[in-house]
């Protein structure tokens, strides 16, 4: 049997910036996928890059027009991208009577052009097409089709088995996603707080009659037995959007929080009046504290396998080039005999970057606003009291601590106007997993976490 240098398992953004390091710099790569076609789009997606004029993981996404790739100027790594894109100029958040609550202005933002930019639309099937193509071209061997069920440490390295054959490797990244099998099946799951799922179910619309059409959207509905969010991403098609329905909360149904935005909402129904719906995509991902340490006999976790969710497709991107890099200077390390520290490397930039430099729970934060303010009336209030602006941002991580900071200046005109509002945004400072104890309540029996 074929003994590679590395297995790389999952073709997702991750994966497949991992197989492409790791094969330019000269190992034989397998790269394992479970989907027979490995650049369908199967899962819902916002296809937008996080963020185009903020640092994301220590690195700052640029895209070159002109020569057509996606640049990580502070990493050194690039790709080609030869599809159409989309700049979105704000993200606004509505309450349910159309109150907002503006990053950005795009009147404003628009006279910079690409630099005013928060985020970039892309179609991600071209862009895994296009990834994929230069892995291969890096020598990289592809394998659709191969769902792995199985993968364990040998004398020699690494075992993989999926759909009826193995495989076998000195090293393996584990880049299978948030809901992954590799990390349950070696126990990264155990010590990890389990706080709840994140469903959607999501289209592709055309002829929605959104405010603008180059922003990024989002909300929260009252109307269901735990909160519900709309989420609207420009798609790089004319005005075609995204448009996707979530919820934390299994006892929620998405077709519920769809008809109040689409049917019965008087403001936000008004945007979905001649909608055409086109495809259909959805999502069920579960939200856990992160895997502090990602590595455990020559198996390498990365991208979203190790986080809270997601990281993002740029998180994915970077977190996927730095471990195929790990790999690859492991393996020179030991053939030229010196102390092992490709690994360890990765796991402090892993700790640095993401484990203290971006806190899952304010990514979580981003969620909790209608479990802390339990009402639209509420919240309808606090929106109406927002008379600035607050920077351009489509980064969740920056985005809490702007909305934290806007609270605190609203706090004297709450005080004096609805001062039975405060206790409830005092709970803001709690842990997140008590803020969403009902929902992780309801999440409890669904969760198989070991
Ligand atoms: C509703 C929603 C909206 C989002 N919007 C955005 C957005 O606008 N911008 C953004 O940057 N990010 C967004 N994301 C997040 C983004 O999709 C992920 O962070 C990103 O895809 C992670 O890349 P990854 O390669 O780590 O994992 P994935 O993309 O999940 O890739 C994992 C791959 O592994 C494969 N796989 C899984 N198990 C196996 C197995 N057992 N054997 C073989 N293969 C396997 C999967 O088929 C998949 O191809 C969104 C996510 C959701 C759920």
């Amino acid at each position: 049997m074929k003994k590679y240098d590395l297995v790389v398992v999952g073709a997702g953004p991750c994966g497949l910036l991992a197989a492409k390091a790791a094969g330019q710099a000269g190992l034989n790569v397998a790269l394992l996928e479970r989907k027979s076609d490995m650049t369908r789009i199967e899962r819902t997606c916002g296809q937008t890059f996080v963020s185009m004029n903020d640092y994301y993981f220590g690195d700052l996404v640029t895209y070159n027009r002109k020569g057509k790739r996606i640049v990580f100027p502070k990493n050194g790594f690039s790709f080609n991208y030869d599809g159409p894109t989309k700049n979105s100029y704000a993200w606004h958040i509505y309450s349910p009577n159309g109150n907002v609550l503006p990053f950005g202005l795009p009147e404003e933002t628009r006279k910079k052009g690409d630099y005013g930019a928060v985020a970039l639309s892309y179609d991600k099937e071209i862009l895994l097409r296009c990834i994929l193509e230069e892995a291969k071209e890096a020598g990289v061997e592809v394998f659709p089709g191969i769902n792995v069920n199985d993968i364990a440490s040998t004398s020699e390295g690494v075992k993989i088995d999926g759909s009826g054959k193995t495989f076998e490797a000195l090293y393996a990244i584990a880049a299978d996603g948030c809901n992954s099998r590799i990390a349950k099946l070696l126990g990264f799951n155990k010590n990890r707080t389990a706080y709840c799922y994140l469903f959607s179910k999501s289209w592709y619309m055309r002829n929605v009659k959104a405010p603008d059409l180059d922003i990024l959207i989002s909300s929260i509905t009252y109307k269901t037995v735990a909160p519900g969010y709309l989420f609207i991403f420009p798609r790089p098609y004319g005005d075609d959007l995204t448009v996707v329905f979530l919820t934390l909360d299994p006892r929620v149904n998405l077709d519920d929080v769809a008809n109040d935005y689409m049917k019965e909402n008087p403001f936000f129904s008004e945007w979905f009046k001649k909608a055409e719906l086109m495809e259909q995509y959805a999502s069920a991902q579960y939200m856990f504290s992160p895997i502090i340490e990602p590595y455990k006999d020559r198996i390498l976790l990365a991208g979203d396998t190790g986080s809270t969710q997601e990281l993002e497709n740029s998180g994915a991107m970077i977190s996927g080039w730095k471990a195929g890099n790990a790999i690859v200077t492991a393996l020179k390390e030991e053939r030229v005999g010196l102390k092992s520290q490709g690994i360890s490397d990765y796991i402090k930039w892993w700790k640095a970057t993401y484990i203290e430099g971006y806190r899952h729970e304010d990514y979580i934060m981003n969620f909790a606003l209608p479990f802390v303010i339990d009402n639209e009336e509420d919240l309808n209030y606090i929106f109406s009291l927002v008379k600035d602006p607050l920077p351009p941002c489509w980064n969740p991580y920056a985005a809490i601590g702007h909305l934290g900071k806007l609270i605190q200046s609203l706090i004297p005109t709450i005080q004096k106007e609805r001062p039975d509002i405060l206790p409830k945004l005092g709970k803001m400072s709690k842990p997140m997993i008590e803020i969403l104890e009902t929902t992780n309540k309801a999440c409890k029996p669904l969760l198989d976490l070991d």
